[in-house]
């Protein structure tokens, strides 16, 4: 769960949040990400003394990605060191304007779930290739051109040379 109790982390000074969020959890849901396994989170929590919470750690996982050329299976790993600002000053509207996330102080947990969810899809690649070089796939037969030419670039004729040829036969 990365849910925090804000009576905690006040009485204790700080609260460590470890957890592993499946690959499955609705969390991801509509996010665009798709992880090879489980996403380790490891968030230490603290009220800033400013009406702030500040969660600080890491989230670590493995993307399940494409080639964007050729759609190879790719794993990428993500490994992001993470300084999260809860303020009671923002609200949903201001998500996205600055660095800090919304909080609700007269709630006793902290959700930190779209914080989290918010920071992995900024610091995914969402187009990766398996290979600077990569060719990709043929437009035509859809054939691996990684792996040698289809057989139709050979045949491939430009339509430029096919007008000219075409005036020329008149
Ligand atoms: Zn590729
Ligand atoms: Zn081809």
């Amino acid at each position: 769960m990365l849910k925090v109790d804000l009576g905690r982390v006040d009485r204790e000074g700080s609260v460590l949040v470890e957890t592993e969020v499946p690959a499955d959890d609705a969390l991801w849901h509509d996010s665009g990400i798709d992880w090879a396994g489980p996403v380790d989170v490891r968030l230490r929590v603290s009220l800033a003394g400013t009406g702030e919470v500040v969660a600080r750690g890491s989230l670590k996982g493995t993307l399940a990605q494409e080639c964007r050329r050729c759609l190879r299976p790719l794993q990428e790993k993500v490994e992001e060191e993470v300084t999260l600002v809860f303020s009671a000053d923002v609200t949903d509207e201001d998500v996205g304007d600055g660095d800090a996330y919304p909080f609700d102080p007269s709630k006793r947990d902290l959700d930190l779930g779209e914080a989290v969810r918010g920071e992995v899809i900024l610091a995914t690649n969402p187009y990766v290739v398996c290979d600077p070089e990569c060719r990709g796939l043929c437009p035509r037969c859809g054939a691996n051109l990684n792996e040698g030419a289809c057989g139709c670039t050979a045949e491939e004729v430009d339509p430029r040379w096919e007008a000219l040829r075409a005036q020329k036969d008149r």
